[in-house]
């Protein structure tokens, strides 16, 4: 895509974030001039789009037995899981850390559900004392850990267990789960087992059945596959006596990044909702833990352009956002549209290699760019709203970035930048 050829006001995906003239504009604010009062790198949220996508769930939920619960590690900001919490969402938590922080931005503890593979006991126990909905179990093994800690709380432990169903979702191998190779849930062949577990154990309360088979998922295949191995399930558990109150289906739908074209959330609960009553189940409660869809699309990276090299090969624009600050290029090749605050008229174009300056050659956020730049340009990198902040780390010692969140033409600080202070702190020098 070339920035001479201004992308249309409401690229699909991004109706808030689009190019007015040659200005890129989040809501009614310039990427440049943001850029330009926080510094960069900066992550950019637009209110409207945050709580556009989440409607959209409310909508298709709407009059069916659906429970919403947003996937915090999607973004975790306070600010954003405000912004759900305040529509009414539930959560989908993967540590106490996050779990804390849904209660600090005002969540339900009554409306989260505790997933993970590796729950400690010090988390099964915050999870049991915040009073959630149910925890995830991934395990026999958990099934019995969880039976302890309850014991020593004396509060009995809303349990889901989460089957894997062995079916392949299409998507990256990183962000697959639900295939048997992978380490998430227990095998189909041993839930029966795991369920007369489960109510043998007295401190365990069986609430439903989980799965998650992956994410960025693009085709409604998958999801019918995996919903037909869970009513298989749903049949053979209930005949051994044991009752389901709901059925969680996961998250996982995916964004367009470039030219996908995912399911929208109605056409995601119409096909499950035809898919189970097909089967006479469309009485049952349903949850959902969307995250990617909800956030991805709402949020960008703006950096700032600090050197243009030429080498004998490539053309790079080296910016101050790396891969300590968006992770997804360098973990799974992800392409993510690139694009100037501010366009040029394009006589200078070439086809850049878009790379932070971290000692890592997988340090890179697009590669082989169309762009007209100079030094010190603003470029923003799309759909980042959704696994950028929440993955970011302090690799070479860069302080994360700040986070801003874009309402019509106001703008409220999420997020203050980390300082290189922030980053010693703790840290003891030897005495020895
Ligand atoms: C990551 C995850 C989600 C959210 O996935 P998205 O692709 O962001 O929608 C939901 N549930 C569980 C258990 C997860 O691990």
């Amino acid at each position: 895509m070339t920035h001479a050829s201004p992308l249309p006001d409401g690229l699909p995906g991004h109706p808030h974030i689009a190019r007015h003239g040659d200005t890129l504009m989040i809501e009614a604010l310039p990427a440049a001039e943001l850029a330009q009062r926080f510094g960069t790198p900066l992550y950019v949220y637009s209110r409207a789009g945050i709580e556009g996508a989440a409607q959209a769930y409310a909508d298709a939920a709407r009059g069916r037995p659906v429970q919403l619960r947003y996937a915090v590690k999607a973004n975790s900001s306070l600010g954003v899981l405000q912004l759900l919490a305040r529509q009414g969402w539930g959560f989908d938590v993967v540590s106490a850390g996050e779990l804390a922080r849904v209660l600090a931005a005002g969540g339900d503890a009554a409306q989260v559900v505790f997933s993970g593979v590796g729950k400690t006991d010090a988390e099964i126990a915050a999870a049991l004392r915040a009073g959630v909905q149910c925890l995830n179990v991934e395990s026999l093994s958990e099934l019995e850990r969880i039976d302890r800690v309850a014991a020593q709380l004396g509060t009995p432990a809303p349990v889901s267990l989460r089957i894997n169903p062995d079916v392949d979702p299409r998507t990256h191998p990183y962000i697959s789960t639900g295939l048997r190779s992978n380490k998430f849930g227990i095998p189909q062949a041993q839930a029966r087992q795991a369920y007369a577990r489960c109510a043998a154990l007295p401190h365990l309360r069986v609430r439903g059945i989980d799965v998650h088979i992956g994410s960025q998922i693009t085709q409604l295949g998958p999801y019918l596959d995996a919903l037909d191995r869970v009513l298989d399930l749903v049949h053979d558990i209930e005949r051994d006596g044991i009752a389901l109150h709901h059925l969680d289906l996961g998250g996982g739908l995916g964004i367009r990044y470039a030219d996908e074209t995912p399911p929208t959330p109605a056409q995601w609960l119409d096909a499950l909702h035809a898919r189970l009553q097909a089967r006479g189940q469309g009485h049952r409660q349903v949850l959902l833990e969307p995250g990617r869809s909800v956030v991805g699309n709402a949020g960008v990276l703006l950096c700032r352009v600090v050197t243009l090299k030429d080498t004998l090969e490539r053309h790079f624009a080296v910016v101050d956002a790396a891969m300590n600050d968006l992770m997804r290029p360098a973990l799974y090749e992800a392409w993510m549209a690139i694009e100037p605050a501010q366009a040029r008229d394009g006589r200078h174009a070439r086809s850049y290699d878009v790379v932070g300056p971290v000692c890592e050659s997988g340090d890179w956020l697009g590669r082989q760019r169309l762009l007209d730049l100079r030094e010190d340009d603003v470029l923003a990198v799309l759909s980042a709203g959704a696994y950028g902040m929440a993955m970011a780390s302090n690799y070479n010692t860069r302080p994360r970035a700040a986070e801003v969140l874009v309402d019509g033409a106001q703008v409220h600080l999420l997020r203050e930048r980390e300082s290189i202070d922030d980053l010693l702190r703790g840290e003891q020098r030897l005495t020895l």
